[in-house]
């Protein structure tokens, strides 16, 4: 059957008992889908950089009516240490046992200049938060997504992850990227029933779009609620199979 993920219908616990850890689940687009994945029944691991931040997206997802307990893992992507990575993975591996879900969300914009004048500090920072530390988490919690039935990755790409424009810098080179590790990551795991694939968000109403576009009519742009039928599509059983592959959602 084939699905267009734009226009994905799904029931009420489609997510249901699903294990989902979300990176940059504090704000924009990864909040919107902690929240959207709580309501559908899953066990929601959120991640990001501010306590107080993560555990008011918490709140909210015990104000629901049903809702699992979430968890947070409160890890700085920009400076955390391998010991960090192991802690952040023997807590799943202790809570849950298993992961169905990952979704590669956190991302930081950097500068917006010419190659010419891109600060080398800055450029690894990029580079760093965005690309290898998706790569270091992938690697670490592949274990517990083996352990799961049907797993799930979701890495986060950008119109700039597949064309290079001017003053993009080490965000479009981030991009770029993470459509590689996804591919390899799929192509690596085609004999099993892991699957990854790229999302692409298009202009949505978030922190990072007015950090990109400050003069830009706001009220133009979609919210996070509004895209998040992909999301949903990739990480529930009706993707099954499809793995490798980079989605347009606008
Ligand atoms: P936001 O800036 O609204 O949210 C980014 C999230 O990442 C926040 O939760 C933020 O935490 C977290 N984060 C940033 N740096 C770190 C870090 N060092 N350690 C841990 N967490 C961190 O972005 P969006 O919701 O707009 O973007 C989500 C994804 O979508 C990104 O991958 C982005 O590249 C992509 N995207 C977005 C588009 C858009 O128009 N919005 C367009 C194309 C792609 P905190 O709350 O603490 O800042």
């Amino acid at each position: 059957m084939s699905i267009d993920p734009k226009s994905y219908q799904y029931g009420d616990d489609v997510l249901k008992d699903r294990v989902i850890l979300i990176t940059g689940a504090s704000d924009g687009i990864g909040r919107a889908l902690a929240l959207h994945s709580a309501k559908l029944g899953a066990q929601v691991i959120l991640h990001g950089r501010s306590t107080k931040k993560l555990e008011a997206v918490y709140d909210e997802i015990m104000a629901i009516e049903g809702a699992c307990r979430p968890s947070i893992a409160v890890l700085d992507l920009s400076i955390a240490d391998a010991d960090a990575y192991v802690a952040l993975v023997k807590n799943i591996e202790t809570e849950f046992g298993r992961l169905d879900g990952l979704v590669h969300n956190a991302s930081i914009l950097g500068p917006r200049i010419s190659i010419e004048q891109y600060d080398i500090s800055e450029w690894q920072r990029v580079l760093h938060v965005n690309l290898t530390a998706a790569f270091v988490l992938t690697q670490q919690l592949l274990p517990l997504m083996h352990a799961s039935e049907d797993p799930s990755i979701i890495f986060t790409s950008s119109g700039v992850g597949r064309v290079g424009k001017p003053f993009w810098g080490a965000y479009s080179v981030s991009k770029f990227g993470t459509e590689s590790l996804s591919q390899m990551l799929a192509a690596e795991n085609a004999h099993n029933s892991l699957r990854s694939n790229c999302l692409n968000p298009g202009p949505v109403r978030t922190k990072m779009r007015l950090e990109a576009y400050p003069a830009e009519d706001r009220d133009s742009l979609v919210t996070p609620d509004e895209i998040l039928p992909a999301y949903i599509y990739l990480l529930g059983p009706d993707s099954q199979g499809i793995t490798g592959q980079s989605f347009d959602i606008q």
